[in-house]
């Protein structure tokens, strides 16, 4: 194990931890999922959170995901590789208060990170760890957002990007790959037949495979929003979370992040419901949920606009059912005509052109708003995971 007392950031990482078999892994190596007979499962990296950390800590810390370097998995302060990442605003609905009466509704806008998606907090962490880790490659499947960001911060860390992309997302986000240096690869289907092709390239060329949930730090950087959400609302957790599921890395980071405070005594056990949405078109977790089970189907459905939940199958799905069952929360789906209706409405009401993702998560509010299942009085965020300007071709105004 790297000493934390070496030079540095005062990361607490002790360990990654496999959160279906217990298997411990030495985070001082590379590691992708556990690997322990068939396990198959995410690892979750564990910190020493019993010695205090005071909340004071913060005054003077950077306004970005890096406040947090206690909990983050970083080591030495030389190998964190940031573009300013994180800590994004929390805007109210100021206009569409005809849908909010009685509950106060914000915005977790993700739209002005680097790169435009709140990808920048993963993939920013997983490349700062693999340089610390000393890799040269990195490869990752990905439906749009998440290759641009690779691209990016492999270019500010010197390291090879290797990305494969669907050949039917929106010209954009291949386009920003390759200013960023990337080696990109379009392929003629979906992520999973992205992650397929990542597979065979790492195998024969030793690249580093970055896929969601089957590397450990992404995770750590999009929990990031969990200690923000925390923090933003003085520590006092609001009653409903919504995310916009794909991977799902997002949902299961910020459930991590509330553990993880809590266990410090920054928070009490008090956790909002979260909501899981999905497009119509990959509504694996949705379909499980409502059906009882503890794991999803293989489900796609095709083209949506909302290309970062084309994700027919998560590795992480039974964590996802886990944390919605957990958390007293539930899922649905949106449909792309329901979405397109959203970034509209969103954008000349509120001012903001946020992504299809995002949009997805308006339509699913004023749905369970309407339905009672959201009670007067409550407090609401949605996760607006990315910019509407990547998006635009698909998007008809
Ligand atoms: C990747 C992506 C998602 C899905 O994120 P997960 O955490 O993998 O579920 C949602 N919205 C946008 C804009 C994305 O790029
Ligand atoms: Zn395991």
């Amino acid at each position: 194990m790297i000493s934390n007392t070496a030079v540095g950031t005062g990361s607490r990482l002790i360990n990654l931890k496999c959160p279906a078999c217990g298997a411990e892994y030495d985070a001082s190596v590379p590691n992708t999922f556990c690997k322990t007979d068939g396990c198959n499962s995410t690892l979750f990296a564990q910190y020493d959170l019993g010695q205090p950390l005071e909340k004071a800590i913060l005054k003077d810390r950077p306004t970005s995901m890096w406040r947090y370097r206690e909990l983050l998995p970083v080591i030495g302060e030389e190998n964190i590789v940031t573009m300013g990442e994180g800590f994004t605003p929390i805007i109210p609905i100021e206009n569409l208060k005809q849908f909010t009466l009685g509950n106060d509704v914000y915005w977790k806008n993700e739209a002005g990170n680097p790169t435009g998606s709140f990808k920048a907090r993963g993939i920013g962490m997983a490349v700062s760890k693999a340089k610390e880790l000393g890799i040269e490659t990195i490869a990752t499947p990905t439906a749009g957002n998440a290759g641009g960001a690779l691209a990016a911060y492999a270019a500010r860390a010197g390291i090879k990007a290797v990305v494969y992309m669907p050949k039917l997302t929106p010209q954009v986000f291949k386009d920003e790959c390759r200013l960023y240096g990337a080696e990109l690869v379009e392929v003629d289907g979906n992520i999973a037949d992205c992650g397929k092709l990542v597979a065979d390239g790492a195998a024969e060329h030793g690249w580093f495979q970055i896929s969601t949930l089957k590397e450990p730090y992404r995770l750590e950087g999009k929990k990031t929003m969990g200690f923000e959400i925390a923090e933003q609302f003085n520590w006092q957790l609001p009653d409903v979370v919504f995310y916009p599921t794909g991977g799902g890395t997002g949902l299961i980071g910020i459930w991590k992040a509330f553990d993880e405070l809590e266990q410090l005594g920054w928070i009490g056990s008090k956790r909002p419901r979260m909501v899981a949405v999905q497009s119509e078109s990959c509504n694996g977790i949705v379909t499980a949920f409502d059906g009882g089970q503890s794991s999803a189907e293989f489900v796609d459905g095709g083209f949506t606009i909302a290309n970062g939940l084309r994700v027919p199958k998560s590795f992480a799905d039974k964590v996802i059912l886990k944390v919605l069952r957990d958390s007293k929360g539930t899922a649905l789906s949106i449909s792309d005509a329901e979405m397109n209706a959203a970034v509209k409405e969103i954008a000349r009401n509120e001012g903001m052109l946020i992504a299809p993702e995002g949009a997805a998560l308006w339509q699913a509010y004023k749905k369970l708003k309407a339905s009672g299942w959201i009670q007067p009085g409550e407090s609401v965020v949605l996760v607006n995971t990315g910019s509407g300007y990547k998006y635009l071709e698909n998007i008809t105004i």
